[in-house]
């Protein structure tokens, strides 16, 4: 970091300055310009307190160099993390796998139909939640094991990878035994304690970014992940709360691109919860392609009127079987493809 000293701070405050940088372990170089005596701080300055240096007499202010998260940043690793769900579904590399099914695991018709219809439109893994977390408490909360159980059926009979939420720390061990990939939820963005369980355990994680998350503090919930030793994270934008209100969130495409600048994570995203309208979910899906994404996660109801869950966002099987081949089209045109 460098310390900007006020234009009117004295030789004994830079000098105090330069002791507290050395107190944390740090080395110090005062650079005397003409109007302004910065002093740049040298070493890795990550773990210590900024405020410190913020709050010295003479100070103006402190600009961090690096970047607050180590393991996610790109400068930490030379190629792109590739996660492995299954072999059909990589994601990270040239191929764009799409993730799709019901929001909610709600009988065993429902998803080992959702199944079959994900797999006829050439999708590569199959959604579906058996813990949802619900704004009303009174609202369906999901099949819980049982949700589980059907999943892992639904991909005994398609070979469909499963992806599906993970609620709590003490369900961690649960879902991670029937997932192939565990997902933290937008509203579990910041639950730090929640994150460092999956960061403990093998199975890889799509990790949703928090409707009012800012990249910088994604990253670095993104981190606490990684910092326990589970290197397989998949960013997924799913749209931020803004004002705008003609849809349920605001999907922000130019996260794809700035998230592929700063980490060296793949990069999914899911145009149903960054719309909220079926309606929109193809043009989105097409553009997060064109923006880059690694993955589309899509939300699919074979019956999406009566869906117990977001069926105002889901995608009807035909829906869906005639969306991927525009998809692959979209992937060509940018040098990457679906099947
Ligand atoms: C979901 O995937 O069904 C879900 C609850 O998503 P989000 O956490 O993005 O709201
Ligand atoms: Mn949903």
């Amino acid at each position: 970091m460098i310390v900007v000293m006020q234009s009117e701070a004295t030789k004994e405050q830079v000098a105090h300055v330069s002791d507290l940088v050395r107190e944390m372990g740090l080395k110090d170089h005062v650079i005397v310009g003409t109007d302004l005596t910065v002093v740049a701080v040298i070493g890795d300055d990550r773990k210590k307190e900024k405020r410190r240096l913020e709050q010295a007499p003479g100070v103006d202010r402190v600009v961090p160099i690096l970047h607050p998260y180590k393991i996610a940043a790109k400068e930490s690793r030379k190629e792109r993390t590739q996660v492995r769900i299954s072999d059909a579904c990589v994601i990270g590399g040239g191929h764009v796998p799409i993730v799709a099914g019901p929001c909610s695991v709600e009988n065993e018709k429902q998803i080992l139909e959702s199944a079959r219809q994900v797999k006829a439109a050439g999708c590569h893994a199959l959604r579906g939640g058996a813990f949802k977390p619900r704004t009303n408490p009174y609202a369906f909360q999901g099949l819980g094991e049982e949700g589980l159980k059907l999943l892992a059926a639904a991909r005994d009979e398609t070979g469909l990878a499963i992806v599906t939420e993970v609620l709590t720390p003490t369900e961690v061990d649960l879902v991670s035994s029937y997932a192939d990939c565990l997902q933290i939820g937008a509203r579990n963005c910041q639950n730090f304690k929640l994150l460092e369980a999956v960061g403990k355990q093998p199975k890889p994680v799509l990790f949703k970014r928090g409707m009012s998350t800012t990249i910088d503090e994604y990253l670095q919930a993104a981190e606490y992940i990684l910092a326990q030793g589970n290197p397989n994270v998949v960013l997924c934008e799913r749209g931020v709360r803004t004002f705008e209100d003609h849809t349920r969130n605001t999907l922000s495409l130019s996260a794809v691109p700035e998230l592929h600048i700063r980490t060296h994570l793949p990069i999914a995203v899911d145009p149903s919860h960054g719309t909220g309208h079926a309606r929109l979910v193809a043009d989105m899906s097409r553009a997060a392609v064109a923006a880059g994404a690694d993955a589309l996660m899509i939300e699919l109801h074979p019956d999406p009127e009566h869906a117990m869950t977001d069926g105002a966002q889901s995608l009807t099987p035909q829906a869906l079987k005639d969306l991927v081949p525009t998809l692959a089209r979209v992937a060509q045109a940018v040098d990457r493809s679906i099947n």
